[in-house]
């Protein structure tokens, strides 16, 4: 992936530069003259070193804006020194003032302080502009280095996450993704002012499946059972392991008579057909389901709704398995009889 440079500055200034920072073969390169049009463009693609103009207006705005934002703090920021009077004092080989200007960039933000020799010194040798350019191209390479280390750090961070929230032997999101799912859809539900509900189920007797068949049995029932239930889910109803053979799906943007009906779906595609392990082993299996949907006395978190749901299913198995039970305004109520 090309690494992103932005450079804000005059074309003057663009002119001043090693050509080798300036290879669009081997960088993404914009060039803006002006505060807005950077934010704009930070905004709109994400960079990895900004060269800065000092004596352009808003440069040293620029330096600090960047580094309020937490979300760019990665950018690395190199600023260069162009502004005719300093030039000038420096000139004068007053050391302990250049390093004072120097720590006085960086505090305001900038992650590399740069002097430009200024054009047509007749006091600067050959030799002092190529150690200029052998720094600039320095300064350069450490800030791909980081854009480097900070890509492969979002990269890792994203394996992590996504190994940290999946369930290893389903692939579905894990208990701990539902905790963090949970609340946020809940509030955006009461946000948005739409239904939310829930369903939690359990595999019935699964126990003697293992006893019967063997856990290695059992594992791949709940693989076949997780595929199928996906299968008959849409991509707003997400399903999640939440223990052993029980599982939730939220329901997105749906009533409380709509998760009913993806009760009743789900219910029957396990019961109507076996899983078939082997081409000598079919098995029958059949769950028991609890619908919730969310009300407005419900806590924030969604540990009430989820509570509800379970309740629903305990009703369920103690009035047989294999059907959906339904909380509705705090009523549990077999199917059949959804009371309001
Ligand atoms: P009920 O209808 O009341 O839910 O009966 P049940 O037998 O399904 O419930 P119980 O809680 O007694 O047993 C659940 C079983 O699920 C026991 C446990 O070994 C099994 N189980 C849980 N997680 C796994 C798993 O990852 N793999 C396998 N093979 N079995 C599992
Ligand atoms: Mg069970
Ligand atoms: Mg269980």
């Amino acid at each position: 992936m090309k690494s992103s440079i932005l450079v804000f500055g005059t074309n003057n200034f663009l002119a001043t530069l090693p050509d080798q920072i300036l290879d669009t073969n081997i960088f993404n390169i914009d060039i803006v003259t002006n505060l807005n049009q950077a934010q704009s463009c930070i905004h709109i693609t994400p960079i990895d070193i900004i060269l800065v103009q000092a004596s352009l207006d808003g440069s040293m705005g620029l330096c600090s804006w960047l580094k309020e934002q937490t979300k760019l703090s990665c950018v690395y920021c190199i600023l260069f020194e162009d502004r005719p009077e300093l030039l000038t004092l420096r000139s004068q080989e007053n050391w302990e003032w250049e390093l004072l200007v120097n720590a006085a960039a960086l505090e305001q933000g900038a992650d590399a302080y740069v002097w430009q020799i200024p054009e047509n010194q007749t006091t600067y040798s050959l030799a002092n502009f190529a150690a200029n350019y052998q720094i600039i191209i320095a300064q350069f390479t450490v800030g791909l280095r980081k854009a480097q280390k900070y890509r492969d750090l979002l990269e890792k961070n994203a394996l992590l996450s996504a190994i940290a929230l999946a369930d290893s032997l389903t692939e579905l999101n894990n208990r701990r993704a539902l905790e963090w799912d949970l609340p946020r859809q809940v509030q955006q539900a009461r946000a948005l002012k739409n239904p939310f509900s829930l369903i939690m189920l359990d595999v019935d007797f699964f126990k003697k499946v293992n006893d019967t068949h063997g856990h290695l049995v059992g594992d791949r029932i709940l693989q076949l059972l997780c595929k199928r239930l996906q299968n008959n889910l849409r991509s707003q109803e997400i399903p999640f392991r939440y223990g052993g053979e029980e599982f939730v799906v939220l329901l997105t943007n749906t009533s409380i008579e709509e998760a009913l009906n993806i009760g009743h779906r789900l219910n029957r595609v396990v019961h109507e057909s076996s899983f078939v392990i082997s081409n000598k082993l079919s098995i029958n299996i059949t769950i028991s389901l609890g619908v919730a949907t969310l009300e407005s006395e419900d806590d924030e978190t969604g540990i009430s709704l989820l509570h509800r749901a379970d309740q629903c299913l305990l009703k369920a198995k103690e009035t047989g398995r294999n059907k959906v039970v339904i909380c509705n305004n705090h009523h549990i109520s077999p199917v059949n009889a959804v009371s309001s």
